[in-house]
């Protein structure tokens, strides 16, 4: 007999295992489903298609607890054991700081002990900051969030990543101002990533100039449960047409790039979904993609020279 109806959910890197765990559930009595659609963290629920099959369940694999729903949703947190023969290999370039700061994701949230606990034995004073924002652990960080990296970034000598990756550390990175190792078990990656702030700023501060000119701004404005920011859009737009420029909001789950690069009317494009589209996906489109801080910054540097024209 059915026990009951249940769309699976699996982030990118775990997609590779929905066959084994819809197996599995099957084996339990019930009727199983998995999620096509790309999704890349718990603020992209599958509520949608889990209503649209009838599924009376949700169980999302690789995230945490993200934001409430009004679903019935299951978390299954995946924990990976990396090897910690390589911190041996960070002993050394943090030989100068007494006092370190370490984060890691969700998937070593279990190792970040053992890890302090090494840094410890080597003479350092270990600093593990609160949950913050949508992280539920001490040492969390999110692709969105890493309070906290940054609420203990004023007590430390330098930060450590450890963990798989670069999109979590390159979050991390941009709101701390101290030097940052990254230890990459998976690849056997110990180093300073501090240069890339210098390359983001800049690249940030290129896209800004390249928008002083626009006229036409489309908004871009996600249905992902999670990341869902209509009113910020709204006010947005708004703002816009008050500069005297002509908006128009685009919505849609997964941003297809190359969809958006068919609207040839936009001369820039604004982000109020998953914060790190603006930092990690702007090489993908023709026209500069903005964070809604740089946008802002766009429309000041527009208001400072139309009164510059006017003296
Ligand atoms: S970084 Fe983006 S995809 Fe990841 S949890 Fe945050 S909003 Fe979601």
């Amino acid at each position: 007999m059915m026990n009951m109806r249940i769309l699976l959910q699996f982030p990118e890197g775990l997609k590779q295992e929905a066959l084994r765990h819809a197996k599995e559930l099957e084996g339990q009595g019930n009727e199983v489903v998995v999620s096509a659609t790309p999704t890349f963290g718990a603020c992209d629920l599958a509520i949608d298609e889990a209503k649209n099959i009838g599924a009376e369940k949700i169980v999302h694999f690789g995230h945490a607890e993200f934001h409430r729903v009004d679903f019935n949703v299951e978390y299954v947190p995946y924990q990976i054991n990396a090897d910690f023969s390589i911190l041996d290999r960070a002993v050394e370039p943090l030989r100068q700081f007494k006092t370190v700061g370490i984060v890691t994701t969700i998937q070593h949230i279990h190792q970040l002990d053992k890890v302090a606990d090494f840094f410890r034995q080597h003479g350092k004073e270990v600093v593990i900051g609160k949950p913050y924002g949508f992280a539920k652990k001490p040492g969390q960080i999110l692709g969105c969030d890493a309070g906290s990296a940054a609420s203990v970034n004023g007590r430390v000598d330098a930060l450590v990543y450890f963990g798989g990756g670069m999109f979590h550390p390159l979050g991390a990175l941009l709101v701390t101002t101290k030097p940052f190792l990254l230890i990459e078990p998976f690849q056997g990656t110990v180093e300073f990533i501090d240069k890339y702030r210098e390359i983001y700023s800049k690249r940030s501060r290129g896209k800004i100039l390249a928008s002083v000119d626009a006229k036409n701004i489309g908004i871009l404005v996600t249905t992902k449960n999670g990341q869902n920011n209509m009113p910020m859009a709204r006010i947005l737009k708004a703002k816009a047409e008050s500069a005297g420029l002509s908006a128009a909001i685009l919505v849609s789950n997964t941003f297809d790039f190359g969809s958006i690069n068919n609207m040839l009317e936009f001369d820039a494009f604004v982000n109020t979904a998953c914060p790190r589209i603006s930092i990690d996906d702007t090489d993908r489109l023709r026209k500069p993609l903005l964070s809604a801080n740089e946008f802002n910054e766009v429309l000041r540097i527009k208001d400072e020279l139309k009164g510059g024209r006017k003296r």
